[in-house]
């Protein structure tokens, strides 16, 4: 929601008028200076949306404020052109509504466009999220990161590295929602306060390495596309891509980092296919690519890359993982239920080289049971596992 600063207002007044942590508020408006709010500026205020009231026979704006239980400034703030001893029945104020409901609904087929309508519904009621985008797929669709916080220590996670993994997408995204959510309503997720976790800790996050793939899950071939024949062939001529985990032009992601990759490219196929390709040398493609320099610009702390499935936590690359990576391992099993495993016989995926390359705590966790793509049925149960990883990540 924006409103328009009146004379002698503060950021502070407004957090006070809105029950919204003064940091949120600044954070919102990066371009407006704290000391000194000129008047007239439009600023945002997080977690909030306007609503129109109309206004009914003997509605005063006292009445209106009582029966809503909105402080009368607030109304008078939103609603600066009106008189308040003169409403008129039939006539639409600005009623401020506090957003108390998630934007994100996961539980649907949750291809590159949803992710990135509900990326613009995030960005807009809550504009204290960084955003950027940190490359191109194959298909020129952008890798959106979003940030929240602003501690020093930044800590990652990101899904759909495969396709037919999709799920764990709508997973973080209503992870993001619920934070936000608790941070603007100060609320507690699982008994904890989130706002230490604002101010000690930076979560980022790339809900979606590999989104030409998952749309080619979702789907089906892609009217436009260049690859069109190859992709067709690619899948032995069948047109249900359900099983697909590769990128559009049938790269594995997860086997493209530079950690021991030569050992994948020996045993894996030596061509492209839907799955398990390695590429024709490590970060051939864009999408790793760009996390790989996301992640070499960023100095993040840990990582976890979320897969699925077999309710397992992937965490060590051939000892190259700091000592305590074994706590944290142990603290996400704790929380999530999930089976800790410290060595499997994989290379070159995002995790390893993390570990390899700045000997910082790195993880794969694969989502749920079954087999992929997963059901949508099991998506409570795996957003409920998940959501002890989610906070561990933010106090640990
Ligand atoms: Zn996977």
């Amino acid at each position: 929601m924006k409103i328009d600063v009146r004379e002698g207002d503060s950021f502070w007044y407004y957090s006070q008028l809105f029950n919204i942590p003064l940091q949120l508020i600044i954070d919102s408006n990066p371009d407006v200076s704290t000391q000194q709010l000129m008047v007239g500026t439009a600023i945002n205020i997080p977690g909030f949306i306007k609503r129109p009231h109309t206004v009914d026979p003997g509605d005063t704006l006292w009445s209106i404020a009582t029966h809503r239980r909105i402080a009368l400034d607030a109304l008078l703030l939103l609603n600066p052109d009106i008189n308040p001893r003169k409403l008129k029945e039939g006539m639409t104020i600005d009623l401020p509504y506090k957003v108390t409901k998630p934007v994100v609904n996961g539980k649907q087929s949750y291809d590159f466009s949803t992710m990135v309508r509900d990326i613009k519904r995030l960005m807009a009621l809550y504009p204290f999220i960084r955003q950027q985008s940190v490359g191109r797929s194959v298909e020129g669709k952008s890798l959106y990161e979003l940030r929240v916080g602003q501690g020093s220590q930044v800590v990652h996670v990101n899904g759909s590295f495969h396709a037919r993994e999709w799920i764990s997408t709508p997973i973080i995204m209503a992870f993001l929602n619920d934070y936000l959510l608790a941070l603007t309503n100060r609320e507690t997720i699982r008994g904890l306060s989130m706002a230490p976790f604002y101010d000690n800790k930076t979560l980022s996050a790339l809900p979606m390495v590999n989104p030409d793939g998952v749309d080619l899950v979702i789907h089906g071939l892609p009217q436009n596309s260049e690859y069109r024949e190859h992709i067709l062939e690619m899948n032995n001529g069948s047109t249900d891509f359900s099983q697909w985990k590769a990128n559009i032009r049938g790269v594995d992601l997860n086997n493209q980092y530079p950690a021991n990759w030569d050992i994948e490219a020996d045993r894996k196929p030596n061509h492209p296919a839907s799955a398990n390709y390695p590429g024709p040398q490590p970060l051939s493609e864009p999408e790793s690519q760009s996390l790989a320099q996301l992640t070499d610009d960023s100095s993040f702390e840990r990582v976890i890359a979320f897969h699925t499935q077999g309710e397992v936590i992937y965490w060590g690359y051939l000892e190259y993982e700091p000592p305590e990576t074994e706590s944290i391992a142990q603290e996400f099993a704790r929380v999530s239920n999930y089976e800790p495993d410290q060595n499997v016989d994989s290379h070159a995926g995002y995790k390893d080289w993390f570990e390899m390359k700045w000997q910082r705590p790195g993880f794969t966790i694969e989502l749920g049971s079954g087999t992929s793509p997963l059901s949508l049925n099991q998506y409570e149960e795996i957003y409920q596992e998940s959501l002890g990883v989610f906070l561990a990540n933010l106090y640990l």
